[in-house]
């Protein structure tokens, strides 16, 4: 499992003379994110990169994390590059699909068995091409990354959006979809519009029962799910140079939450406990010898107005602990205001489950300072009343915690310990309830809180606080209840306040693991065989698409013209498809299922030119396809918003779409498009959209004349012979164009 000192080293090495060039081609001193990113172009060129900050810039990431949901497709995907071994260290973690029922140990059997064929099929392919394994039980995806492989100026790509996790440890890391990782880990370019920078200040010091957690829950507040849209948070001041690794983790991680291409804080001593205590001693001496170019410049920290896009300034003395919700996570509570918020608007009162961990929060920090909480109970003679879960971040925190005694602490105030797993997070939950329709309320230290997300249930209001809090509010089983001012009655009828809790950051006897849960690869994978059972519903390995001709692109039939809002859950929609994300044939069944038809309003209903009968849209596509009759989807604007999933773009692919022709795409789902050897263009007019009729034949005219920067021509030929040609526009590079004729990116590779 050991992190590469050497590529560590090599990184540092470069990071001088990239700040030194950029700092003369800027004119400007530089924030940590601009080092970061100056630091890690795929060319080296920074004044081109520059010169194209407003645009899209190639780089060059350290490393690759993918969770075992994402990483399916993505390693079937990277089986057809051609390559004996992935280009950058990479891991998989398996972390999503362990259902919490009944607590650890009993939990991850049952997954082991029902996700067998994932495992064995990730484990092998890892075991091949030279990716690290982290079995099920080895823990959450970014805390295994935060406790063994972030390291302070790196950047890294994960397939998961809470991959901004890393910051806490000053590493850029950001959250992407399959194709990118497959471009990282084949050696490509990985590209990035150069993002705009926030800078946050904080000042004052957390205390009481205020934590890390809160630092977010108010920047949430602030900023709102949309508000980091396009950029990068970084945080600086004392305040953030005092709060623990782990705690920078968290609001990191939490940053997702609006929507931040990522998160950062600059190195310094925390950073330095945390990587000597995770044993990593030799990276802080590293760190230690370029702490100047892992932090921003001092002119940046001394007037952050020129420097930030937007600045915030939070003081940490006056923070309130902060709750969270429901149904989205930038409706921010400040405690004293929290009581009256659940009166007023009427949520139920009564907290039904409090569940402490995930990725997120369940550092040894947050451990210990829910686990004094929790002591109290026990001390005071309080039963919990509502019931209590605990997901350990990883193995290593679990072992760790429960040598310290802390897990029986929790035992004893009646909670449950959960595997170490997304869980309930990522609603992998049998929630013990009895009645579904009943509106109730949960309060966990998770991050993500939009309806149906952690139960499936749309009834529960989801609250979002920190491990502390939720521990108390858990104890109290009341939503209006403030441990700072309120009393609790305990089993002898007295009444009982809860002191503030306490933490250590780091155990004061190391951290320790007996089987951690990792596998490392083979040296040499080439006799390595990847397992997929030819049987399997789930997992199916993918076959090169094929190279186009010029005449694949006559003769096509409409098969949809969808109207409105299109995004990539109208096109490969998700829920129950998760199960299907390795096999394209099986969850190409769900291929624009949610997308509304303009000629009749209906979703899923088409009409199939060749019976005239109306079906499903995956049935008509492959009826098409299985007469050798390419299609076409015509779309609105923004057409394939929303996540950056790759399914959106294969699934077409696979069932014989040829072009997608819109008003306008998102440009993450143009570029996947091109990836899958797609022809993705939009109407010169936009309102030749309204030409497009439902018995089309189209035709592309012009495709031998497919060039950069030059439009093509398209014929609609309806069904009474007469025939509107319209322009199309495309952005194709050159080598797009390449891509396109090979029939995908990753044919081109081989
Ligand atoms: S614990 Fe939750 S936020 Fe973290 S990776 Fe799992 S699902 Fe995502």
């Amino acid at each position: 499992m050991a992190f590469d000192i050497d590529m560590i080293k090599a990184v540092y090495a470069r990071m001088e003379e990239r700040i030194n060039t950029a700092r003369k081609i800027v004119g400007k001193p530089l924030t940590l994110a601009e080092k970061i990113l100056y630091s890690h172009l795929y060319a080296g060129e920074v004044k081109e990169a520059y010169e194209r900050g407003k645009s899209y810039v190639d780089f060059a990431p350290d490393r690759v994390a993918m969770q075992d949901a994402t990483a399916q497709m993505a390693l079937l995907q990277f089986m057809q590059a051609g390559k004996p071994k992935v280009a950058v260290p990479s891991t998989v973690h398996c972390d999503h699909l362990i259902l919490a029922e009944t607590g650890a140990q009993a939990d991850l059997e049952k997954a082991n068995v029902i996700n067998k064929e994932v495992y064995d099929f990730l484990s092998s392919v890892s075991n091949k091409y030279g990716i690290g394994f982290w079995k099920p039980g080895a823990g959450i995806i970014h805390q295994v990354v935060l406790e063994n492989y972030a390291f302070p100026g790196g950047m890294m790509i994960g397939t998961d959006s809470h991959t901004p996790n890393a910051g806490g440890l000053g590493m850029i890391a950001i959250g992407v979809g399959g194709a990118d990782a497959v471009d990282v880990m084949a050696g490509m370019p990985w590209e990035l519009k150069f993002p705009k920078l926030i800078g946050v200040k904080l000042t004052g010091r957390l205390s009481g029962w205020t934590s890390a957690k809160d630092v977010i829950l108010k920047v949430a507040g602030i900023l709102t799910v949309k508000g980091g849209t396009g950029a990068i948070v970084e945080y600086f001041g004392e305040g953030a140079e005092s709060i623990s690794c782990t705690g920078k983790g968290t609001i990191c991680n939490m940053g997702a939450e609006i929507g931040a291409t990522t998160s950062v804080f600059s190195y310094g001593d925390k950073m330095r406990d945390y990587l000597i205590s995770t044993d990593r001693a030799d990276v802080a001496a590293e760190a230690d010898k370029i702490r100047q170019h892992l932090r921003a410049d001092d002119e940046v920290y001394a007037n952050p107005e020129a420097y930030y896009d937007q600045l915030i300034e939070i003081n940490l003395s006056e923070l309130e602990p902060h709750i969270n919700g429901p149904f989205t996570p930038d409706a921010a509570w400040p405690l004293s205001k929290f009581s009256a918020a659940v009166k007023e608007k009427g949520w139920p009162r009564e907290l039904e489950v409090g569940l402490i961990g995930s990725c997120t929060n369940s550092s040894y920090e947050d451990i210990t300072r829910a686990a004094s909480v929790a002591q109290q109970a026990v001390d005071k003679k309080l039963t919990a009343k509502a019931e209590f879960t605990i997901t350990p971040g990883s193995e290593q925190v679990r072992y760790t915690t429960e040598r310290d005694g802390l897990l029986d602490v929790f035992d004893k105030m009646g909670g449950v310990i959960l595997a170490n797993a997304c869980g309930p997070c990522i609603g992998q939950w049998a929630r013990h309830s009895n009645d579904p329709n009943r509106k109730n309320s949960i309060i966990t230290s998770f991050n993500r809180n939009f309806a149906k997300r952690n139960d499936g249930n749309p009834n529960t209001h989801a609250f979002v606080a920190s491990p502390e809090i939720v521990t108390a509010l858990t104890i109290a089983g009341d939503l209006t209840f403030n441990p700072m001012t309120d009393k609790l009655l305990n089993a002898e009828g007295q009444e009982v306040m809860l002191d503030e809790p306490k933490g250590i950051e780091l155990p004061p006897s190391g951290f320790a693991v007996e089987d951690a849960g990792y596998q490392a690869p083979a040296e040499n994978g080439e006799s390595v065989q990847v397992i997929v059972d030819p049987n399997s519903d789930r997992l199916q390995l993918l076959a090169p698409f094929n190279p186009w001709k010029k005449e694949d692109f006559t003769g096509m039939k409409l098969l949809i013209k969808a109207k409105g809002k299109c995004t990539t859950d109208h096109i490969s929609m998700a829920g129950p498809w998760l199960k299907y994300r390795g096999h394209l044939d099986n969850i190409s069944n769900n291929m624009l299922i949610g997308a509304v038809n303009a000629f009749n309003d209906a979703t899923n209903k088409v009409k199939n030119q060749l019976t005239g009968e109306y079906g499903e849209v995956p049935a008509t596509a492959r009826d098409y396809k299985a007469k050798g009759i390419g299609s076409v989807v015509v779309g609105d604007e923004n057409y394939g918003e929303g996540s950056s999933r790759e399914h959106a773009a294969m699934e077409p692919r696979h069932l014989g779409v040829r072009m997608v022709l819109v008003k306008s795409f998102a440009r993450i789902h143009e570029t996947n498009l091109k990836k899958q050897g797609m022809l993705g263009v939009t109407f010169a007019d936009p309102s030749d959209y309204d030409k497009v009729l439902e018995d089309d034949t189209i035709e592309v005219l012009d495709l031998d004349n497919f060039r950069p920067n030059t439009p093509l021509t398209v014929a609609l030929r309806h069904a009474d012979g007469s025939t509107d040609n319209i322009q199309v526009n495309h952005t194709y590079n050159e080598g797009q164009i390449a891509w396109f004729w090979a029939g995908s990116a990753l044919n081109t590779l081989k």
